[in-house]
């Protein structure tokens, strides 16, 4: 691959283009090589690692950081470091998970080089938990066949992750953070590519290329453990700029969402507690499922298990496990009053994951040229029907950095070159309550027809594409499972639902 000369881009904004004619700032000089859009753990890897090449990166997040999901992820991230591990076992892992949807030449790009970018972390100074002996501490996971996943501060590995990376970016000085800046629209030059962002507060920035990181959209769904900043903004900007999409019916719902407990609803108890022996229980006390199976298999047992008894939860008895390995999770129980080392916590699914979004290549690039897209937005089909635990903050890592290094070297605007002007309409609206009930009614752990024919006539615009890729796919499969399609579909296999650019549908297509 070549590498990257930075050089002054001279890209300028046409005020008088743009739609808010004497308005509009000039773009800072000198101009950026690359904007990131989103600074959890994929944009600000992906904006340390084009900063370390000699790129110069604009990063703009809406949010403040510890709104991201990656600040709130507990479990950790998987990769094959175990001695009696190897890239081959986590990608038999990652492909059992995925329910024969997994883009392998993705998953076997996670599996080889998720060990190097654990090492990245180190060396910028993450500090991994070890065992009593001093060596690293592996945690065991659901749908994991080996304990392989890394954490920080127990079951604080995001918090922690995220403030070494935040505090790498500020003190980069290649790297300019506007923070408080959401994103409205996806700018392209002259020739078509994507070297632009439209922010809020009208101001227009541009570079070589531009690298959404803007998270998931589980909180599109009302019952959710995710922040509320995550409802796929980015997805919306990369379709309207012409992007396809893929895998949007694929949404994975944690098993373990705390339910009914004043001031801590949706708060998650990581999957990583069941696999130190927490089990789980129903309301007379029986044991019900595999605790590590799937999470998909999990969630949908409690699923059933709820509307069977009409009950509100089920319960996870954790009482057996140390709390010192759980700390901010037994804290944040016993903040709200209810001891985990004691009693057995209420316990529900609740939208987590989405596997779908913004379709991506080994390298992060969309289907539209200059634009990018990595971590929980993207969808290079790695997690396939259902993620495995703890893939995804690898996914940041393993492909926020081959992302960056890629748009360093798209090419240089022309001098002079003009920016398209913004449209006026909000392309990315948030979720009103209204939509978000309406999507966990329609769109939750088992769907019909009829509620998805009802959500495809909601007014927001990723609620319409989810119902129309969900009904489209006529089988169960992972984390998308039909009433009237109980079973998998074999000739489905490797089969992604992709929304080509303007389409409100998706077409049924093999990737390899
Ligand atoms: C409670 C919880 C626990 C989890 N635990 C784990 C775990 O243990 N292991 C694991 O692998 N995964 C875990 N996950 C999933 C994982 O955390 C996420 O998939 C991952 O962190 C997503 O990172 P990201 O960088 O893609 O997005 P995020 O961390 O969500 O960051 C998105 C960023 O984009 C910004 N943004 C969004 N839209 C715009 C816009 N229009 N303009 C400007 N900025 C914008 C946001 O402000 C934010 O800065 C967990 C998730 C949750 C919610």
């Amino acid at each position: 691959m070549a590498r990257h000369v930075v050089r002054e881009t001279g890209v300028v904004a046409e005020p008088g283009r743009c739609g808010h004619a004497g308005t509009v700032p000039a773009v800072p000089r000198p101009p950026s090589d690359v904007i990131v859009v989103g600074a959890g753990a994929a944009g600000l890897f992906a904006a340390l690692t084009a900063a370390g090449e000699g790129g110069r990166v604009t990063l703009v997040s809406a949010r403040p950081l510890a709104e991201t999901a990656s600040y709130w992820a507990q479990g950790g991230l998987a990769a094959a470091l175990a001695v009696e591990d190897s890239p081959a076992l986590h990608l038999e892992d990652t492909l059992t998970a995925g329910r024969g949807l997994v883009r392998r030449s993705a998953a076997e790009v996670l599996c080889e080089e998720a060990p190097a970018r654990f090492a990245d972390l180190e060396a910028l100074g993450v500090r991994f938990d070890a065992d009593r002996h001093g060596n690293l501490a592996l945690g065991l996971e659901g749908g994991h066949g080996i304990r392989r996943v890394v954490h920080a501060g127990g079951s604080a590995t995001g918090r922690r992750i995220l403030r070494q990376l935040s505090a790498d970016v500020v003190i980069q000085e290649r790297i300019e953070v506007l923070e408080g800046r959401r994103v409205r629209a996806l700018l392209a030059g002259a020739d078509g590519r994507v070297r632009g962002v439209a922010g809020d507060d009208g101001r227009m920035l541009a570079g070589r290329a531009v690298v959404l990181a803007t998270g998931g959209a589980a909180a599109l769904w009302s019952r959710t453990t995710n922040p509320p900043g995550s409802y796929g903004s980015g997805v919306l900007l990369a379709h309207a700029a012409g992007a396809e999409l893929a895998d949007l019916e694929f949404v994975q719902f944690h098993p373990t969402a705390v339910a009914g407990i004043a001031g801590r609803e949706g708060f998650l108890v990581s999957e990583a507690v069941r696999g130190e022996g927490a089990t789980l229980h129903d309301a007379a006390g029986e044991r019900f499922v595999d605790e590590l199976a799937p999470r998909d298999a999990v969630a949908r047992a409690i699923h059933r298990l709820l509307v069977k008894t009409s009950q509100p939860a089920v319960f996870l008895d954790m009482t057996a496990v140390d709390p010192a390995r759980f700390p901010n999770v037994v804290a944040a129980l016993r903040e709200a009053g209810h001891d985990p080392a004691t009693r057995r916590i209420p316990v529900s699914p609740a939208s987590h994951y989405v596997m779908g979004g913004i379709t991506s290549d080994l390298h992060g690039r969309s289907t539209v040229p200059g634009l990018y897209a990595v971590g929980e937005c993207a969808c290079t089909g790695l997690h396939g029907a259902n993620r495995l635990a703890s893939n995804s903050l690898s996914e940041c890592f393993v492909f926020g950095r081959r992302a960056a290094l890629a748009s360093l070297d798209e090419p240089a605007p022309l001098p002079s070159e003009a920016l398209s002007p913004p449209p006026s309409a909000d392309l990315a609206p948030a979720p009103s309550r209204e939509t978000r009930r309406a999507m966990w009614r329609d769109a939750g752990l088992e769907r019909t027809a009829e509620g998805l024919r009802r959500l495809r006539e909601d007014p927001h615009p990723l609620a319409r594409l989810v119902a129309a890729s969900a009904l489209a796919r006529e089988e169960s499969r992972g984390a998308h499972a039909r009433a009237e399609f109980p079973a998998t579909d074999a000739a489905l296999d490797g089969r992604h639902g992709v929304v080509p650019p303007g389409a409100a549908t998706p077409t049924n297509v093999e990737w390899t």
